[in-house]
């Protein structure tokens, strides 16, 4: 690695692409001719509504984003997104959510405070080591939407088939997957993801919402910041936005389209997932904690036999130049996060080292 740098397997912040902050390293002083960094610039100015401009429609092409849906960048992050969900989108006052893990559990915690919450399907039982059936789920006439977590950064799973929502609408928190599979944005009302797991920097959303959806009669509660109205009719400029996430997040997209859209980003999460699943599925010591046909391409938690050895691999692992493999507090062992940025060096890098160690602790 170039730099002194890492492989960093932190579930976010997560890598960026190399090339991606060399760019920016070069633009830093003097963006363009500018005279200023973008840290610097006034959204309001030219050069700055370029950038925003340039980076929606560049995810647009991306993911295929159809015409009657807006792309919104707001702040906050992901956990804010769980309270604007609700606030915004239930009309009579029914979410229904799948709990899948700790950020579905999040959503529906704070879902609760806005109306009512049916949980439709759980994997609670199993310490959320799988993605529940949802081919069948029971769905009152009047729920206002059907609401999943599709990769659970924490628990490592992942839906390859969306539920059936008997025709309500599906919002997806797709955080720690965001653009690492094509993705048909028609079957979803509203995907959101916090950028900082897959794309760019923290302290930002992106809300992918079908324009049917945005409403003028929120609640009089509703925070004007809090309603995806005010984004909608601003271009995300309604206040100050987070020029500098925008920006960098805007070079991603460039970078992706550069190197084969979604598609090819595809096959190079399968196969460098393949490498780490194949290693823990053939391991003597180390186990994977999902289900295999639920397991996420992006979050691999693992563990050995003791939490004593768990820390010791964590130890480890440090001590070899990999930073951040310490599993969530909640399920323990190890977790590998391997976004679209981590190269497949560093994957192989890593069983090479997992395999060392577990010759020499048989
Ligand atoms: C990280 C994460 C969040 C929360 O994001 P913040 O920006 O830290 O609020 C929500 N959902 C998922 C799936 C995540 O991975």
């Amino acid at each position: 690695m170039k730099y002194g740098r890492t492989y960093n397997f932190s579930a976010g912040p997560a890598m960026m692409p190399e090339p991606v902050l060399e760019e920016i390293a070069a633009e830093m002083m003097n963006y363009r001719g500018s005279g200023m960094c973008v840290m610097e610039m006034s959204h309001r100015s030219k050069v700055f509504q370029q950038i925003r401009d340039e980076a929606e429609a560049d995810l647009r092409k991306l993911m295929g984003i159809p015409d009657n849906y807006k792309v919104l960048f707001i702040q906050g992050g992901g956990t804010v997104q769980f309270a604007m969900v609700a606030m915004n989108l239930m009309k009579n006052g029914l979410g229904c959510y799948v709990e899948t893990g700790a950020w579905s559990k999040k959503a529906i915690a704070e879902a609760k405070k806005y109306g009512e919450v049916k949980i439709v399907a759980s994997s609670a039982d199993k310490n959320f080591s799988y993605i529940p059936d949802c081919s069948n789920l029971d769905i009152p006439e009047n729920a206002d939407y059907v609401y999943i977590c599709e990769n659970e950064t924490i628990n490592g799973t992942t839906y390859f088939q969306l539920p059936d929502t008997k025709g309500k609408v599906l919002v997806s928190d797709q955080s720690s997957m965001f653009l690492s599979r094509p993705c048909d944005v028609s079957k979803y009302g509203l995907i959101w993801g916090g950028v900082q797991k897959n794309v760019g920097p923290a302290g930002m959303a992106i809300v992918i919402i079908r324009e049917d959806l945005i409403r003028d009669d929120l609640p009089k509660f509703v925070p004007t910041y809090m309603s995806y109205k005010t984004h909608a009719d601003n271009d995300s400029l309604y206040n100050t936005p987070n020029c500098w996430a925008i920006y960098c997040c805007g070079k991603v997209f460039k970078y992706l389209l550069d190197n084969g859209g979604l598609e090819a980003m595809h096959q190079r999460n399968v196969e460098k997932a393949g490498i780490l699943y194949d290693f823990l599925d053939q391991s003597k010591l180390f186990t994977g904690a999902v289900r295999k046909e639920d397991r996420s391409l992006m979050n691999v938690p693992f563990v050995t036999p003791s939490k004593e050895q768990d820390a010791d691999v964590v130890a480890a692992s440090k001590e070899a130049g990999f930073d951040n493999l310490k599993g969530h507090k909640s399920v323990g062992g190890l977790r590998a996060s391997i976004y679209n940025a981590m190269p497949k060096e560093g994957v192989e890098a890593l069983v090479e080292f997992l395999k060392k160690y577990e010759a020499e602790h048989a």
